[in-house]
């Protein structure tokens, strides 16, 4: 029998055997981004914990229903429109900030959640439970038209955060979605419409006049409308603990009675330089600047899982360098596993790679033990290429140790795709490489293919003729071209190298 999932839970402060209620599904609420301007990699390792974890899920045997939110209405974007000059709404901002949301999701191998609702979508829900709020007693419109929820009316305020509620002062308001746990009070549920936010698109008819939601109330209102009163999961980055889950559980626990999550799971920051990585500092990194410093997705995946999500990660030049090898490291295994001439395996590498996807799984079990995981992984390739070397014959050994590759990539996805390259044969034909499972090649240049395999008709010419300076003279050639030569029984292998890591 296998182990049982085991997830900390940020209400009890301690890790717990995690199922979903109806021993199938994982109802899965997670924090999304605000789009209002590129995501910064902070950001995302929060959502690498989130698809790891979700990844892990589907290992335990459940499905998974995620919804992640896009806030495409708050302080900030109104903020961000007004800036941008008079006539600017909020969806002009949103929009592009979107799409590249979700560019940079694609970018990293970020499994796509299976909804993401827009807050601006979900107005009469949110109306709605604000309504409910204030029917129970819970939350009062203010003179401007604002209006709060009153945390002194909910007993249980404070619970996930561990807020001394003795510090509280009652009837003390805050408007603005950000504050500190110093400065916890009434907060704003839904805010009388300000002229900027009219001018923005952002106000709606409500029975408290014209306003918008808050951005805590976004989230109880669509996790609700989506997932039921009670989910199985809620997480998000640790400083979303205070206040806005405190918040979220307060607007959904205040208006249904009910349990709003049954379990909490937050994950660490990522620091730069020892500080925590935010825009308000301007301290900003984005997928962008990854991919202009040739960081492949798989390789900044490796660099978050080698830190467990509840440890804090210091992102340096090193460790990213260090990733970069490391996934290319597993990536030539995977390659050297499809090559034509590979047609089996020793009985020994079927083993290693049994035993690989034990530990792998069983580390995930034990609360998304990433690090340990990716000990095993390399332990795999580094025992695989040992046996490789052994050049064994038997077929079902090298297709065991191919789908451990592939259960690598659905685990934990750092397995970069075959590079382009192919096989000029001894007697000069052209074949594309890689084959095999993996399938054709992404980005394959049809004019590079065609010269490189020119050059290498040449370079079989030379040294037919022994003539070995010209021959070296197009390894070079081709080497600073960023092509990798390597001749075999079978011919010349040429790889695509700068794009390597
Ligand atoms: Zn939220």
């Amino acid at each position: 029998m296998t182990a049982p999932f085991r997830l900390y839970n940020t209400m009890t402060r301690r890790v717990e055997d995690f199922a979903p209620a109806d021993g199938k599904t994982v109802r899965l609420y997670t924090c999304g981004p605000t789009v209002y301007s590129r995501a910064h990699i902070g950001n995302f390792r929060t959502f690498l914990f989130e698809d790891l974890l979700r990844r892990a899920l589907r290992l335990a045997g459940w499905q998974v229903e995620q919804v992640m939110n896009l806030t495409d209405v708050d302080d900030k974007i109104i903020a961000r429109a007004h800036s941008a000059g008079a006539g600017t709404t909020i969806a002009a901002i949103t929009a592009p900030a979107t799409a590249q949301f979700f560019a940079d999701r694609d970018y990293l191998g970020i499994e796509a959640a299976e909804r993401y609702p827009r807050a601006t979508e979900f107005i009469p829900q949110m109306i709605a439970l604000v309504e409910r709020l204030v029917a129970r007693g819970l939350a009062y419109r203010a003179d401007d038209g604002t209006v709060y929820f009153a945390i002194a009316k909910f007993p249980t305020y404070g619970r996930l955060s561990r807020l001394d509620m003795r510090s509280i002062r009652p009837g003390a308001r805050v408007a603005q979605d950000d504050y500190s746990k110093e400065s916890a009070q009434d907060f704003a549920i839904w805010k009388a419409a300000k002229p900027e936010d009219e001018a923005a698109g952002a106000a709606w008819d409500s029975p408290w006049g014209r306003g918008r939601p808050g951005w805590h109330l976004e989230c109880s209102a669509m996790a609700m409308a989506l997932l039921g009163e009670t989910m199985d999961l809620h997480c998000g980055a640790i400083d979303l603990i205070f206040p806005h889950h405190e918040d979220e559980i307060a607007q959904s626990e205040g208006a249904t009675g009910a349990t709003f999550s049954r379990h909490w799971c937050h994950g660490e920051f990522l620091l730069t330089d020892g500080a925590k990585m935010a825009k308000r500092v301007g301290n900003v990194l984005t997928v962008l600047d990854l991919q202009q410093a040739g960081v492949s997705g798989a390789a900044f995946r490796h660099l978050i899982f080698t830190t467990h999500y509840r440890q804090v990660l210091n992102l340096t030049d090193d460790a990213l360098a260090a990733s970069s090898a490391a996934v290319a490291y597993i990536g030539e295994f995977a390659e050297r596993l499809e090559l034509p001439e590979t047609v089996g395996a020793t009985p020994a590498l079927a083993a290693v790679a049994e035993e690989m996807a034990t530990r792998v799984r069983d580390a995930l079990m034990d609360d998304l033990d990433a690090p340990r995981a990716l000990a095993a992984v390399f332990e795999f390739v580094r025992a695989g290429n040992a046996e490789m070397d052994r050049r064994g014959r038997d077929p079902a050994a090298l297709a065991r140790a191919r789908s451990g590759v592939a259960f690598i990539r659905d685990a934990l996805g750092v397995v970069p795709p075959p590079r382009p390259g192919g096989l000029v044969g001894l007697d000069g034909t052209a074949i594309s490489e890689p084959r095999g499972q993996s399938g054709g090649i992404d980005g394959m240049d049809p004019a590079l293919a065609a010269y490189v395999a020119d050059r290498l008709r040449t370079r079989m010419q030379a040294r037919g003729a022994r003539d070995f300076a010209a021959a070296d003279a197009i390894r070079d050639e081709l080497l600073k071209r960023g092509i990798a030569i390597a001749d075999s029984g079978a011919g010349t292998r040429w790889k695509v190298v700068t794009k390597v890591g």
